[in-house]
């Protein structure tokens, strides 16, 4: 699934993967050729699926098991290195937690943009002050129609 990731962009992929691969040192987390691809993979301009990911890393590396992709995908998610993003009713889509977003998803065509996350701050402050409830905008699309399909 692709899209403009103008937000993930402004970041250079290599010091987000860099931060992520420190991140994983620290937890006591091993550092293996097949995280390092996945990492790459995930911090690659767009919005990718599991299955796409395992696909770009086994591309390099054909002796990974998709399993094991799987596996560390969870482990990334479970560390908040990696946020799981759900874009419409599509399978899930990774993220770097780091470069935290939200996004707009078009209902007719399907584009999808990003937004900071600077710009959930009312709802936040809103949810928070209401309820005491931590939202979670990289976590989901909004729907919606784009400038072409209004
Ligand atoms: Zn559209
Ligand atoms: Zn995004």
């Amino acid at each position: 699934m692709d899209g403009q990731d103008a937000v993930a962009g402004r970041y250079p992929a290599a010091d987000v993967r860099e931060q992520a691969l420190a991140r994983l040192r620290e937890e006591g987390g091993r550092i293996t050729p097949a995280r390092r691809l996945l990492l790459d993979a995930i911090t690659s301009p767009g919005h990718h699926t599991a299955g796409e990911l395992a696909e770009t890393v086994r591309a390099s590396a054909p002796g990974v098991h998709v399993t094991t992709i799987y596996r560390n995908l969870d482990e990334l998610e479970r560390l908040r290195l990696v946020d799981r993003t759900y874009i419409s009713n599509g399978p899930a889509t990774y993220h770097m937690a780091s470069v935290a977003h939200g996004h707009l998803a078009c209902e007719s065509c399907g584009a999808i943009a990003d937004l900071p996350g600077e710009a959930f701050a009312t709802l936040h402050d809103a949810a928070m002050s209401m309820y005491g409830f931590e939202i979670s905008p990289a976590r989901f699309a909004i729907p919606g129609r784009c400038a072409r399909c209004t």
